[in-house]
């Protein structure tokens, strides 16, 4: 055998070797000829993991159409802006199979120049990422939902404690910033304990539950904030807000409750369920604290408890 012919049949074995690799992969390996934008490869593993067969994967049009509509417009933007100016990229995207469904695909690319730097051919491996992308999507849902949960209270859905602090911070400095009033209602249920103690704590949960949608629904704009404050207290935040319009919603709330007649024989002050309202209005100044707001709002409340219950005191 002559020299050439043996480095010939190394050549055949070697590119043997290669397809081999290249088809056992658990990828598809792929080339694109930059400039008529065909594939002059596409490896057979698109039929098993998109359902294609190799011979409908002609031009990038075939890869950009099997594409999902929301990625379509970005990853075909940046591969061929990448692709242009020469920089190997990756991007993930959802591939249509032929079955109509979407995989989850991350395509690496790298780009092949000729002897004078030009771009002449793309080459490049689609990996299916999918159980992994569906993985890591459903952890990013379970973290907002526990975010959400983390800021939820338990018995009554409605926004609790650490919420409510971070609520007040942020609204007390956006009415500091805009020179707007800021309104604060404390509530407290009137003798909740003989409630209790009477029709057992199952049935003061389910109350506690109506009373917290009773305030919901008495708080109507959309910055209007309501929240579990602890125990049978309920706390409402009111942007831009006056003392006027506060004066309303704290009888809003105090009415809706009253609605929902519910029976309380052991209550001094009445048959049914009632509350106990501190309200305060302030404009906030340089210097001004909310917990101190905060305290004033509950000494209101405290108040209200004193002169007899069921009623609204306000901050002058
Ligand atoms: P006051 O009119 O002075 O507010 O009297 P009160 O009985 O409402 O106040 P007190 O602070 O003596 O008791 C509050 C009661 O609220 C005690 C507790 O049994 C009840 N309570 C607090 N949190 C919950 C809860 O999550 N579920 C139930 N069912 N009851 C609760
Ligand atoms: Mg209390
Ligand atoms: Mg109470």
């Amino acid at each position: 055998m002559s020299r050439t012919r043996c480095q010939d049949s190394a050549q055949k074995a070697d590119s043997a070797i290669y397809k081999a690799l290249l088809e056992s992969t658990k990828a598809i390996p792929w080339k694109l000829d930059w400039h008529s934008m065909e594939f002059v490869y596409i490896g057979p593993q698109i039929e098993q993991i998109l359902g294609w067969s190799p011979e409908s994967w002609v031009t990038i049009d075939d890869w950009a159409n099997r594409m999902h509509p929301d990625d379509r417009h970005w990853v075909v933007d940046f591969c061929v802006s990448q692709s242009r100016e020469g920089a190997d990229h990756e991007a993930d995207y959802r591939a249509l199979t032929k079955s109509g469904e979407y995989r989850w695909i991350r395509d690496v690319v790298h780009v092949m120049r000729d002897e004078d730097g030009n771009v002449e051919a793309l080459v490049g491996f689609m990996f299916d990422i999918h159980e992994r992308k569906r993985t890591e999507l459903e952890l990013v849902r379970l973290q907002k939902e526990l975010e959400a949960l983390s800021y939820k209270d338990g018995l009554t859905g409605v926004a609790n404690r650490r919420m409510f602090d971070e609520t007040l911070a942020e609204e007390w400095a956006g009415a500091r910033r805009h020179r707007q009033p800021l309104s604060l209602i404390l509530l407290d249920i009137d003798f909740f304990k003989q409630y209790n103690d009477h029709f057992g704590h199952v049935q003061g949960d389910e109350s506690l539950r109506q009373v917290a949608q009773a305030l919901a629904g008495a708080a109507t704009r959309p910055r209007d904030f309501v929240a579990r404050y602890g125990g049978e207290e309920f706390v409402l935040v009111l942007p831009e807000t006056d003392a006027r319009a506060a004066h309303l919603i704290a009888e809003r709330c105090r009415n809706q409750i009253f609605k929902l007649q519910i029976a309380h024989p052991l209550s001094a002050v009445s048959q049914v369920l009632t509350v106990s309202l501190g309200l305060g209005t302030r404009i906030p100044g340089h210097g001004d604290e909310p917990t101190a707001f905060l305290r004033q709002v509950d000494e209101c409340l405290y108040n209200a408890k004193q002169q007899g219950r069921n009623r609204l005191v306000s901050l002058a």
